[in-house]
């Protein structure tokens, strides 16, 4: 389920919105100031962010304006929740970056209606359990796929993007579950502004793309190398691919691809 992060300094507030957001089946975290805001929306990489404006430490303006200036978190939707519903409030929210706005105390219906709206045009999430076979790789590229053209991306940007899913996605079920059960993959797909985002996530073997062999063509491809290969391509055809291990053990790889004026 999407991730919702709520940055919100009083306690029954922060309570009663999670409760009832938890309710409806999204994944919540809290954090209780607008310091610990910026943070969690860095390390939790949340779909979607309800920011209360009026914080301790740094307020929901400064707090949004530090997300939505620093590259990994900009592209996550942030709505803006105040008490006041004051003339000029959401002209000042959205003015530090805010994408949406609504008052509190909060109306569940409405804002749920915000929300769904948010994670349908940004953020696609699949989790599926994988038996470590080639035939699983479809409905994960379709989802690839789907996600591209729901986020009106086309051309080589979806080709690409479609093209190093399918690579990484493959070395996981080939290569990291070897010996061991077959775990889940969870892919998230995110649209930002100029770019598209795609996260993998598995349970696999830890591994290190940067240690991968690299192929050499000339004197023909061993079986260990093929690995190499696949990553090869994929730093050929991303613009950014992060790899970082993930608590717990599995690895968590984020592809990044520039989209040009064209290219949707
Ligand atoms: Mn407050």
């Amino acid at each position: 389920m999407p991730k919702l992060l709520i940055v919100e300094d009083n306690e029954t507030n922060r309570d009663m919105l999670s409760r009832r957001l938890a309710r409806r089946g999204y994944d919540v975290v809290l954090a209780a100031d607008g310091a610990e805001g910026v943070a969690k929306a860095g390390t939790e990489e949340p779909d979607l962010i309800l920011m209360d404006m009026s914080l301790p430490v740094l307020d929901g303006w400064e707090a949004t304006r530090r997300i939505k200036a620093a590259a990994g978190t900009r592209g996550i939707p942030v709505i803006a929740l105040t008490a006041h519903a004051m003339a000029g409030d959401e002209a000042r929210a959205r003015a530090a970056g805010c994408d949406d706005f609504d008052t509190k105390p909060v109306d569940l219906a409405r804002l749920l209606g915000k929300i769904e709206r948010w994670l349908a045009a940004g953020v696609a999430e699949l989790e599926t359990s994988l038996p470590a076979r080639r035939e699983s790789l479809a409905p994960l590229l379709e989802f690839v796929e789907r996600a591209c053209a729901g986020a009106g991306v086309d051309g080589e940007a979806a080709f690409a993007l479609r093209l190093a899913a399918e690579e990484v996605c493959a070395n996981v079920i080939e290569h990291g579950y070897a010996g061991r059960e077959p775990g889940p993959l969870r892919l998230r797909f995110r649209r930002e502004p100029g770019a598209v985002v795609l996260v993998v996530e598995d349970r696999a073997r830890e591994f290190d793309p940067a240690t991968a062999p690299a192929p050499d063509l000339e004197s023909g491809l061993e079986e260990r190398q093929m690995g190499g290969l696949g990553w090869h391509l994929v730093r050929r055809t991303m613009d950014e691919v992060r790899h970082e291990p993930l608590p717990g053990g599995g690895n968590r790889v984020t592809l990044v691809k520039r989209l040009s004026d064209a290219g949707g």
